[in-house]
């Protein structure tokens, strides 16, 4: 066990929670719970096209009622664009991250590998400096072909190239908002997060977070990597996918089904008791090394 232990829980506000962020909300919760640790809740709300208005606080609404006591405040990324700004300066200042000019449709025809997780690995056409008569759209973080490679706690290890799987990655977007990737690894670094446990669909972003994380100056977190629920086409649920919203009804229900998924032996006649009694039989039963070492788990 760890001297310390701070995780986290870092839902965008898209729309309601769904049964898969319900999963990693409990799995980082009584990781965090079991060693003694804090549990902080950040709103990951950059994207702002993709936010949805009142989402943000139906989400922590939704966490109060399921009976999540979370540490500190919520730490929103809309408010923290200059902490953002700063460290992408930064890395252009170091030579680490350059300004591209690329549109969509020039790297679509001149990129001739896919990226790990869909898309195409940037070629590296503006790495060397922009010609004279463009400007940059976005700014992109220099990769390397050394292996960036972590072991993951329930998936095992996990490396990539990034050169040749990702490419130079995007930083600061065209239309001007910051990329996930930076905001996420800038603020699990200012909240001091020790360990990330989150769904297994985030597993080929973190070796681009580890990178930015070395670029940076970073502590490195452990990371551990939870089965994400897929339906039965093995699709993770998701707003894309329909997946329901929770029913705030069923509260106690929820959570039981979300232990089971985790690989807990919760007894099905808790769906019928308390949410604090099933916290109660939590915090005595939780085991972590009962979780699926999955990467995904079909619901049906
Ligand atoms: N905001 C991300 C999401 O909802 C999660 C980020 C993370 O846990 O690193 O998918």
């Amino acid at each position: 066990m760890s001297a310390i232990y701070r995780g986290r829980f870092a839902p965008s506000p898209t729309g309601p929670l769904h049964f898969g962020s319900l999963v990693a909300a409990v799995g980082s919760y009584l990781d965090a719970r079991a060693q003694g640790g804090e549990w902080l809740v950040r709103m990951e709300d950059v994207d702002t096209p993709r936010k949805v208005p009142g989402a943000a606080e139906d989400i922590l609404h939704t966490l109060e009622l399921f009976g999540f006591a979370w540490d500190g405040p919520v730490l929103y990324q809309s408010a923290r664009l200059e902490a953002y700004r700063s460290e992408l300066e930064r890395l252009c200042r170091n030579g680490l991250a350059y300004g591209c000019a690329c549109s969509r449709k020039e790297i679509a025809d001149s990129a001739n590998r896919p990226a790990i997780d869909g898309g195409l690995a940037y070629p590296g056409t503006c790495r060397n400096g922009l010609p004279a008569d463009r400007t940059a759209r976005a700014w992109r973080l220099r990769v390397s072909t050394e292996p960036v490679g972590f072991d993951d706690r329930l998936q095992g290890h996990v490396e990539q190239q990034l050169e040749r799987d990702v490419g130079d990655f995007v930083l600061l977007r065209a239309d001007g908002l910051f990329a996930y990737q930076l905001a996420v690894t800038v603020d699990d670094e200012f909240q001091g997060i020790t360990d990330i446990v989150r769904g297994a669909d985030l597993l080929a972003s973190t070796p681009r977070q580890i990178w930015l994380q070395r670029c940076l100056g970073y502590a490195t977190p452990r990371y551990a990597h939870l089965p994400v629920a897929a339906n039965a086409a093995g699709e993770k649920l998701s707003k894309q996918t329909l997946a329901p919203a929770l029913d705030k009804s069923q509260a106690a229900a929820e959570l039981v089904r979300a232990l089971a998924f985790l690989g807990q032996a919760v007894p099905a006649e808790l769906s019928r008791a308390t949410v604090n009694d099933v916290w109660a039989w939590a915090a005595e039963n939780w085991s972590f090394d009962r979780v699926p070492r999955q990467r995904a788990i079909s619901l049906s």
